[in-house]
């Protein structure tokens, strides 16, 4: 026998932050029941398809609080859709709840793997993704996800993005141009086509927008910055000092347009040889994690040189590899969890004030109790 009730359970959880929002789970209707037999208990609680892929990580934070209030305790925490749809951003018609920017100093580094592998791994561990191409100069994402054809135009004048396996919608200029037509940009085009991309694309509600950046160059950025706001920009870069050098000068880019620094990923740290086990550092490994702590930034994790992740970028097969490759899809899996980590201790650490959509569902969450009474 132990001292839980399901009122003592309630309160010990009561204000633990909801991770989209930081605000706390009970005031948000998101403690949906707890109920013991013996010394088990089962706590239902409303997640967000935006947390879903840190929902391990909440079951373990709140079964901890559970177990300090009443020890002994056997925790099973449920999780259960939890609805909150996305505001505008900005003053455009994209619905979307977090915008992150995937960056680089210089080309090559693997900004575009990334981009697709963040996106591709947080729509396989359950939030609905978007993914956009914003390299203008060299468009990989469709060739490292295989897709190819001409986005039309609907009835409404919105641009159909190309969908991948028919719930991941991708837009780059690579659907528009041919591969080997050069475009030159000037800076009125730039901004023009990137603001289209973003307002004109008829791209539903999503928990993410992934931009994949060009690399270097601060126009996009600065374009993207004004557009709408971002919750923040991932850096990849490689661990040799100058691929470190670039990356810094990446980071200090960002900041000048006032989007926030969501970490550092080290690309090809390492190299692990599948035939004998043995790890080869070879373009070095640790650098930007070092780097990372020196400019005061997270540092999100690394990705080992893995000959797989390369066949399958080039022959567009990385979202198959992706979803059926366990080893090559851990290092993707634990930097998507860091972002969304990172969303969610900034989150906590402060709370935007309600917001009409969040009043709207409040509402509608009180509704079934006001038909009752
Ligand atoms: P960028 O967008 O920085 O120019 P890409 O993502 O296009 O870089 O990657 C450049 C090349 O490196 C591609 O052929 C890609 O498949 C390969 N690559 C990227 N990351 C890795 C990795 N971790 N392991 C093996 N190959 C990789």
């Amino acid at each position: 026998m132990n001292n839980a009730t399901p009122d003592t359970i309630r309160q010990a959880i009561a204000n633990h932050p909801d991770p989209e929002t930081g605000r706390p789970l009970d005031s948000m209707g998101q403690l949906k029941d707890v109920s013991i037999e013996g010394n088990r208990a089962t706590i239902q609680v409303g997640l967000t398809s935006h947390s879903a892929p840190i929902a391990d990580e909440l079951a373990d934070a709140l079964t901890s609080k559970v177990v300090a209030a009443a020890p002994g305790t056997e925790v099973k925490v449920e999780f259960v859709p939890h609805e909150r749809p996305p505001a505008r951003a900005g003053q455009i018609g994209l619905r979307v709840k977090s915008v992150i920017a995937v960056g680089s100093g210089k080309g090559g580094v693997g900004k575009s793997t990334v981009a697709a592998g963040l996106a591709l791994t947080l729509r396989r561990l359950g939030a609905t993704v978007g993914l956009m191409d914003a390299d203008v100069y060299g468009p990989s994402i469709p060739h490292l996800l295989g897709l190819s054809g001409r986005p039309s135009v609907n009835a409404a004048k919105q641009i159909e993005p190309i969908m991948l396996a028919g719930n991941m919608p991708v837009m780059s200029m690579g659907f528009l141009v041919e591969p080997d037509q050069a475009v030159i940009w000037r800076g009125p085009m730039l901004h023009g086509s990137i603001n289209q991309f973003l307002s004109d694309t008829d791209w539903g509600e999503l928990d993410y927008l992934i931009i994949d950046m060009p690399p270097g160059t601060g126009d996009v950025a600065l374009t993207l910055s004004q557009a709408l706001p971002l919750a923040g920009a991932v850096v990849v870069c490689t661990p040799q000092e100058v691929a470190l050098l670039d990356a810094v000068k990446a980071i200090s880019m960002f900041r000048k347009v006032n989007i926030p620094i969501q970490g550092m990923v080290e690309n090809m740290s390492g190299f692990v040889c599948h035939d004998c086990g043995k790890t080869y550092d070879i373009f070095g490994r640790g650098g930007a994690r070092a780097k990372a702590d020196e400019m005061g930034v997270p540092f999100l994790g690394g990705l080992p040189i893995d000959i797989s992740l390369r066949t399958a970028g080039d022959e567009g097969r990385l979202a198959e590899v992706i979803d059926a490759d366990e080893r090559a899809r851990a290092p993707l899996d634990a930097v998507a969890k860091a972002v969304v980590r990172e969303l969610a201790t900034r989150a906590s650490a402060s709370p935007p004030k309600a917001s009409l959509p969040v009043l709207l569902s409040l509402i509608h969450i009180s509704e079934p109790t006001r038909q009752l009474t």
